[in-house]
């Protein structure tokens, strides 16, 4: 500090005019800032069903090569996951999680300028590679504050003549979806040098249907998937992206060879092998997403369908989701709430375990019974200082 004769070693123009943002309040950081353990992690949409036997058995047998380099081309993941989908390995990309492969697609894609299209209040990791890459975003508000607008993005895209447009499907942070065949005239009508990028993390807890069935070769998209949720891998970071066969060589000019971790490599192609588990951690989802929405529906609040591990729940006003986030973190039960306009009014609860969704209902129920009834019916009458 005031040391004259070293000064300071300054970022670039463009990382300087960049805020200083933290995308994610970490429920680590809450504990630390609160001295206190969390004893109900229901907020960031992690699988409360930890992961296949199968694929940790393969991890801990693999930690006796971990000082050995991953394989740079992801060879037997990118084969397996080729299979899966009915394609050849030159249609796969393998990253670190969706959040690295956004980073990817926007630095492949996005020269500095240029326009990127997305919802408002949508997943924000590609709003940050965007920033961080000098691109232009553009935000479209959810239709009914519920589900993305894809009319609307497309039309922003064609006038502002975007080269990504990102779209979540399922949707983080609504849950909500569109069906394959919007999202194909979504595609039809794409302006001709854009690239839809489409975000499929909740895709394994989805209705067939969902995803849109196009060539192997088609240009016009990327979808990206993990092993993040359904496959209960978000610490190990893996995921990977579809994408036509030119999309994917221009990844590998510039991507991180080293970037996924070996072990991830080989609990991801052990996870792919175990169907069972999979299906019982998408059946016990979608039975504790009814769960929320009875519990919701019982304190007189509605939920938005959804079509991922979380459940939406409606406050009616911001006021009252910000009460409730709160009140709740004080009872050491984590959750989050969306803050952009319109979205700002739910609260979005993460399917846990038996025992956590338990956990969860009895707490929400002690807020909900400390908080003004006329307001959590949804008056719209402006918050009152009601809750305890
Ligand atoms: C959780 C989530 C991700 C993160 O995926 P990683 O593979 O863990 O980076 C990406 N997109 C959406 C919409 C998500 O909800």
């Amino acid at each position: 500090v005031g040391d004259r004769s070293r000064p300071p070693r300054l970022p670039t123009g463009l990382v300087r005019a960049l805020p200083a943002t933290v995308p994610f309040v970490a429920p680590e950081a809450l504990e630390r800032r609160r001295g206190r353990r969390l004893k109900v992690r229901v907020g960031a949409n992690e699988n409360a069903f930890g992961l296949s036997p199968v694929a940790m058995a393969a991890m801990r047998a693999s930690l006796e090569q971990a000082a050995w380099y991953c394989d740079p081309e992801s060879h037997d993941l990118r084969h397996e996951l080729a299979r899966e989908h009915g394609t050849t390995p030159d249609h796969v990309v393998v990253g670190s999680g969706i959040d690295d492969l956004l980073g990817l697609v926007v630095r492949t894609f996005l020269d500095r300028g240029e326009v990127a299209v997305t919802s408002l209040g949508a997943y924000p990791t590609f709003n940050y590679h965007v920033a961080g890459h000098g691109g232009t975003l553009h935000t479209v508000p959810y239709r009914d504050d519920r589900r993305n607008d894809l009319e609307a993005l497309l039309d922003a895209s064609r006038r502002l003549d975007a080269r990504l447009l990102y779209l979540a499907n399922p949707d983080n942070p609504t849950g909500t979806w569109r069906r394959a065949e919007d999202v194909l005239e979504l595609l039809d009508h794409l302006p001709d040098r854009c690239l839809l990028v489409l975000d499929e993390a909740y895709l394994d807890f989805a209705l067939p249907g969902t995803t849109p069935i196009v060539e192997a070769e088609d240009p016009r998209l990327i979808r990206l998937r993990t092993f993040s949720k359904a496959h209960g891998m978000a610490g190990l970071r893996i995921g990977y992206g579809l994408a036509a066969s030119a999309t994917v060589a221009a990844f590998d000019k510039v991507r991180l060879h080293f970037g996924v971790n070996r072990v991830a490599q080989i609990g991801a192609l052990a996870s792919l092998g175990d169907r069972a588990f999979l299906e019982g951690v998408v059946a016990e989802v979608a039975q504790g997403r009814r769960e929320y929405e009875e519990l919701a529906r019982g304190l007189d609040l509605a939920t938005l369908p959804s079509a991922t591990n979380f459940v939406a729940v409606d406050l009616g006003v911001a006021e009252l989701s910000r009460t409730v986030v709160e009140s709740l973190l004080e009872m050491d039960v984590f959750v989050r709430r969306p803050t952009a306009p319109g979205l700002d009014r739910y609260v979005r609860v993460t399917v846990g375990t038996r025992q956590e969704r338990g956990d969860f209902a009895e707490a929400l129920t002690r807020v909900a019974a400390r908080l003004d009834r006329a307001w959590l019916r949804h008056t719209g009458r402006p918050a009152s200082p009601a809750a305890g």
